[in-house]
């Protein structure tokens, strides 16, 4: 069995172990010995243990592998003196992206209506923290301590430093020739680090997800069910639908091929709900399997986990119409086009990591004058949501990254193209051993 379907295997195993432990926990059907049990010892001991363990080796291996295989990365992009198209077509690309998103949320927020008819929670009440100003923002890219950065993982900082890192390198000369092999044998070193790991994902796919799902609460979902599958629906359609086209359209590559070969970052991003945790998997998965030049790959994809947020621009796109309507507030045409302005931004904002989508979302609403408070009704059924939308999340920047490198005449088509990937990527790394 490839590792691919070990890991998809794990997911449906792991969600059906939690259902029914869910169910039980409600249910009491296998006996209060039993359940004790189960709890004590599977839920809250082995699978907490396996779970946080599989996630600390996978954020393990961010800092290390985003800093050298951007230095590699910069290191060939200066030579060919592109840096700053790529980023500018790479953030040009994030933001249009977001932008249709947190449209799409609105337009289906405002069509199904799901908060309409709902009555106002009277008791709930959220405390929303106080967003940065915005110059702290854009200060606080640049490092003042690159080892500062690395330990607190601020990735946009580390992304700075690395390009300045390789840029230099590429013009020292030989000196800089020297590092910058010691560079490319250290990337090698790191990527094998992180197949190895990866040899353990099974179990901490379904570790994690056995215990969410049985922790999860269903009757939240019920009672919000409006909201909820109005939110999955765009996730689904922005997921599957804007990006196939915008791939076809902007590049006319196989949108189904993409897809396909990034069904193991889905299911990290999924069990894992971080962008973040899950660099290391998405960027394995661009370069080995869509072909993607590590000098795009490098740069596109620590970034995209940390300012293009899609999923999370939809959850807020149709948290904000949704808060509205349970509240009785219009907030007219101008509103909605600050929510697409402050939203495109809120995300650019949110850290990936579990939950910050909807502490981001105060400051969305904060600017069109609704009620913070009104988070605190979908707090309940964040969790799943948050889920789903760091797949897309993390989806999106394998696209942006693919439609760059195409332009950029850095994708190896046959590699996209070719479907027995993974039985050759296991070839590959047999004869290595
Ligand atoms: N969990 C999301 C991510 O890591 C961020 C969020 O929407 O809360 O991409």
């Amino acid at each position: 069995m490839g590792l691919t379907t070990k890991i998809l295997l794990a997911m449906v195993l792991g969600i059906a172990a939690g259902v029914l432990f869910n169910f039980n926990n409600t249910s009491g059907f296998l006996g209060s010995g039993a359940s004790k049990l189960i709890n004590e010892l599977l839920v809250n001991g082995l699978f907490d243990i396996v779970g946080r363990i599989f996630i600390a080796s996978l954020k393990l291996m961010v800092v290390p592998l985003v800093l050298v295989s951007l230095i590699c990365g910069a290191c060939a992009l200066s030579e060919s003196s592109r840096v700053g198209v790529l980023a500018g077509k790479t953030v040009g690309l994030y933001m249009l992206t977001t932008a249709i998103a947190i449209s799409l949320a609105l337009l289906m927020g405002t069509l199904i209506q799901p908060g309409a008819g709902m009555a106002v929670a009277g008791s709930s009440s959220f405390e929303p923290q106080a967003s940065p100003p915005l110059t702290d923002v854009l200060v606080n890219i640049f490092p003042t301590n690159p080892v500062d950065a690395m330990a607190k993982g601020n990735m946009l900082q580390i992304i700075v430093f690395a390009l300045l890192m390789g840029y230099a390198i590429s013009r020292s000369g030989k000196p800089g020739q020297r590092i910058a092999s010691f560079f490319q044998d250290l990337n090698e070193v790191i990527m094998r680090m992180v197949g190895l790991l990866m040899k353990f994902a099974p179990y901490g796919v379904f570790a994690l997800l056995a215990k969410l799902f049985s922790e999860l609460g269903w009757n939240a979902i019920l009672q919000l069910g409006k909201y909820f599958f109005v939110v999955l629906f765009t996730l689904l359609l922005h997921g599957l639908g804007v990006y196939t086209l915008l791939l076809k359209l902007l590049s006319g590559l196989n949108p189904l091929k993409l897809l396909k070969k990034m069904r193991s970052p889905m299911v990290f991003a999924f069990s894992t709900a971080s962008s973040s945790a899950t660099i290391p998997v998405t960027l394995t998965a661009v370069e080995k399997r869509l072909g993607v030049d590590n000098r795009v790959a490098a740069f596109t994809i620590p970034l995209g986990a940390t300012i293009n947020m899609d999923g999370t621009a939809i959850m807020q796109g149709v948290a904000t119409a949704f808060i509205a309507q349970v509240y009785g507030i219009e907030i007219g045409l101008m509103g909605y086009l600050t929510v697409v302005l402050t939203a495109t931004l809120a995300s650019v904002g949110t850290a990936g990591v579990p939950g910050v989508g909807l502490i981001t979302l105060a400051m969305v609403l904060q600017q069109v004058g609704l009620p913070v408070e009104g988070i605190a009704i979908i707090m309940g059924v964040d969790r799943l949501l948050d889920m789903v939308r760091t797949s897309v999340n993390i989806t999106g920047d394998s696209v942006v990254s693919t439609i760059v490198a195409k332009s950029e005449n850095a994708l190896s088509l046959e590699t996209f193209n070719d479907s027995n990937y993974e039985s050759k990527l296991s070839e590959k790394m047999a004869s290595a051993h």
